[in-house]
């Protein structure tokens, strides 16, 4: 399936939650789930439907699939490789999502939103390492430093994503040297780290179906 294209805040509305998709906007009263609360479209407001297993199962799916950006095959495949790995499938998952480059990018504070952190990646203004990396997917590790290239230091878009991480906040399993545009993945995060508003069990569940 080709990735969604239509207006994002749409999508924060369908799973009723701030999915933060949309850089600063997100963290201003302009946020369209501050202003319209409801799912969109006519039947918004209507009393909707009565939620089946399934349906609350898929749309916890939906959402994590949302908040990162993956698309369906990705995201199936990475399922797999949670489900190979030792441990907690839900977690595993959760935990690979968040390794990925674009992730990191975005939580070090040098991109607005994950889509732009996407985007910036596959400019190649990143090197993981001192190497050029232009594949959001890549798999940031324990150790490895995520730089800004010299060149892309000036870009608008970085310095007004570093300006917003500073009331974000830079989560701790990472540290970053804002004068030098440097990162570094200090240890893997665990589950109480992560506050993706997920319960990666239920999908754990939906795909065990299937
Ligand atoms: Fe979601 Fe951000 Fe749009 Fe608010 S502004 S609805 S958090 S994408």
């Amino acid at each position: 399936m080709a990735r969604y294209s239509g207006p994002v805040c749409r999508l924060c509305r369908r799973e009723g939650i701030k999915l933060f998709l949309k850089g600063e906007r997100c963290y201003t009263d302009k946020c369209a789930i501050e202003r319209r609360s409801y799912p969109p479209g006519q039947h918004g407001q209507g009393r909707g439907r009565k939620a089946t297993e399934y349906s609350i199962q898929l749309r916890e799916k939906q959402k994590l699939k949302r908040i990162y950006g993956a698309l369906e095959k990705p995201f199936r495949r990475m399922f797999s490789l949670a489900e190979r790995r030792r441990g907690v499938t839900g977690e595993n998952l959760l935990l690979l999502l968040e390794r990925r480059l674009d992730n990191t990018v975005y939580r070090m504070g040098f991109a607005t939103s994950r889509s732009e952190a996407r985007q910036l990646v596959r400019h190649g203004h990143f090197l993981v390492n001192n190497r050029r990396v232009t594949i959001p997917s890549y798999m940031v590790g324990i150790g490895d430093e995520v730089q800004v290239r010299e060149a892309s230091r000036k870009i608008a878009r970085i310095l007004e994503a570093a300006e917003l991480a500073q009331r974000r906040g830079v989560p701790e399993w990472l540290e970053v040297e804002k004068d030098t545009f440097v990162g570094r993945m200090k240890a893997l995060p665990g589950r109480a780290d992560l506050t993706v508003p997920v319960n990666e069990q239920l999908i754990v569940e939906l795909y065990s179906k299937v």
